[in-house]
């Protein structure tokens, strides 16, 4: 990797790189190879205190700057993430192994999207005025304090800017800390905010495992915690914010119906169901990994997928021609080949793929299997990696019913010509993000966010506004107080 990439040390704390070489060694592979490209170490006990003291003192001051001055320093840092974006995608690609193709278009330009989104909206931030006869009341929009940000490892720089930047727009502070798996990008987006004129402390990374990310989630100073992570961690960091009564937004896993109607077009539901699937080698919580096809169009779809799976080009992820990559580890890889040995064993009949490629790195290929049943491991648990279930379906309340019965409700799909049928079957889904002849579109303006096992808040759009900040309530009395005694 070329050195002018390389972020400089572990952690990013007060404004500028710090380490502490006392903190463990955490090597950083990059997935297409096996080999270690860096070395970062985990945050010290120290390191998290000086993180936290910094995000404190600099809250302060930048929750009393106007709204419009916070703003101008998110839209400049997305100015300065677009004018870097090759750059910073091919560190994204060094960090987790996605191809290039895919990071110069998904991964810092969807945070600069972010940043820009949200420093436009800082100026706007308001509360109300409530007219009560004489009296009156209003509100006003403060920001919760110090926020804490714990991302996981398939989108490390959209991730640190989908939190920091309505964080920050609302008047906060954040400390943030990447998957250990993914510790690069996120150093990146802390520089260019202190470049665009963040004060020192107001964006900090920090590096570890899950026992930093409990030791930032437990301090007594922590307004808020943001994770996007498993449902296990989620469940956990919610009862350690719990503790402390702290907000939280959580953003966990999935096992989301994507739902083909016999009357939908064949070409267009193959490729919503690839992008369901397949991009970033199936390691997206919003993935539509249950796919439903009605049983009369269920061969042809078959059978254009993998005519279309045939085109993918799997390689170096560096080369821009290459569509599709590694798994983001090698832990990862044995996770995902451990469920398509589960498929096979459950009677799940292998369509194509179902191995790893025999080249350096962790590279599974993509695998679908049809004749699943609802039963199967492969279909009810969260794989996060390519492997796509395709179940058969005759009746639109039957494919409903098997839809909604997950504890997960990240996301579904309904793919029909029948516009009114797939308004009906999306108010149907219990999911938080739905998609009609479409899949995994994410804009910044549109609500993110799962329902069920699958989360709570919202990320992006308006609704991250609530999620970052809280009312204060102000009742005015015009007259005089009438007291019983
Ligand atoms: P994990 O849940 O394993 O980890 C998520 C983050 O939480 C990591 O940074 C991890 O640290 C940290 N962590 C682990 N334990 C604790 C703890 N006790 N306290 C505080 N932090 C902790 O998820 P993965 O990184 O493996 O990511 C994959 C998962 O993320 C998938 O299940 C996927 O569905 C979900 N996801 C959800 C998204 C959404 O928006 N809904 C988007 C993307 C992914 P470390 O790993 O360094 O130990």
């Amino acid at each position: 990797m070329a050195d002018a990439l390389q972020p400089t040390a572990s952690h990013y704390v007060n404004g500028g790189y710090v380490d502490d070489v006392a903190g463990e060694e955490m090597p950083v592979i990059y997935p297409a190879s096996g080999k270690t490209i860096a070395t970062v170490h985990a945050a010290t006990a120290t390191i998290v205190e000086q993180a936290i003291a910094s995000a404190v003192a600099a809250q302060r001051d930048w929750a009393h700057l106007p709204g419009r001055e916070r703003g101008r320093v998110l839209t400049r840092a997305a100015n300065l993430i677009r004018e870097r974006n090759r750059a910073l995608s091919v560190l994204e690609t060094h960090d987790t192994g996605k191809p290039l193709q895919e990071t110069l278009v998904a991964d810092a330009t969807s945070g600069a999207d972010a940043l820009e989104y949200f420093g436009g909206l800082a100026a706007s931030l308001t509360g109300e005025h409530i007219l009560l006869g004489e009296d009156w009341a209003y509100t006003v929009r403060e920001p919760l304090g110090v926020c804490v940000g714990i991302g996981a490892w398939n989108y490390p720089t959209q991730i640190a800017c989908w939190k920091a930047a309505p964080a920050l727009a609302c008047g906060n502070a954040m400390v943030f800390k990447p998957s250990e798996t993914t510790p690069l990008c996120a150093l990146k987006v802390a520089e260019i905010l202190t470049e665009a004129g963040a004060p020192p402390g107001l964006f900090n990374v920090v590096q570890g495992m899950g026992e930093v990310g409990a030791s930032l989630v437990g301090d007594p100073r922590i307004a808020k915690v943001s994770l996007t992570g498993s449902v296990p961690t989620g469940r956990g960091v919610y009862a350690a914010a719990a503790k402390g009564m702290k907000h939280v937004t959580m953003e966990l896993g999935g096992k989301s119906p994507l739902i083909v109607f016999d009357d939908a077009d064949i070409d267009n539901a193959v490729g919503g169901a690839i992008l369901g699937n397949f991009y970033s080698s199936g390691q997206v919580c919003s993935n539509g990994t249950r796919v439903f096809v009605q049983r009369s169009v269920r061969e042809a779809f078959l059978e254009r997928l993998t005519e279309r799976l045939a085109d993918a080009v799997i390689g170096d992820p560096l080369d821009e021609a290459t569509s599709f990559g590694p798994m983001v580890s090698e832990r990862q890889m044995e996770i995902v080949l451990g469920y398509i040995d589960k498929g096979r064993e459950e009677g799940a009949r292998l369509v194509t793929g179902g191995k790893r490629l025999d080249r350096d790195g962790f590279f599974v290929a993509p695998t679908v299997f049809a004749d699943t049943t609802d039963q199967m491991t492969i279909v009810r648990e969260e794989i996060f990696g390519p492997v796509m279930a395709v179940l058969d379906f005759d009746t639109e309340d039957e494919a409903i019913a098997r839809a909604n019965a997950t504890a997960f409700g990240l996301s579904a799909g309904v793919f029909t010509r029948d516009l009114s049928r797939a308004h009906r079957v999306i108010g149907r889904l219990e999911a938080g993000t739905c998609f009609i002849n479409s899949y995994n579109d994410a804009p910044v303006e549109m609500p993110f966010g799962g329902v069920k096992m699958s989360g709570v808040g919202r990320e992006n759009a308006k609704a991250a506004i609530e999620h970052y900040s809280q009312l204060k309530s102000v009742y005015v009395r015009m007259g005089d107080v009438e007291a019983p005694f």
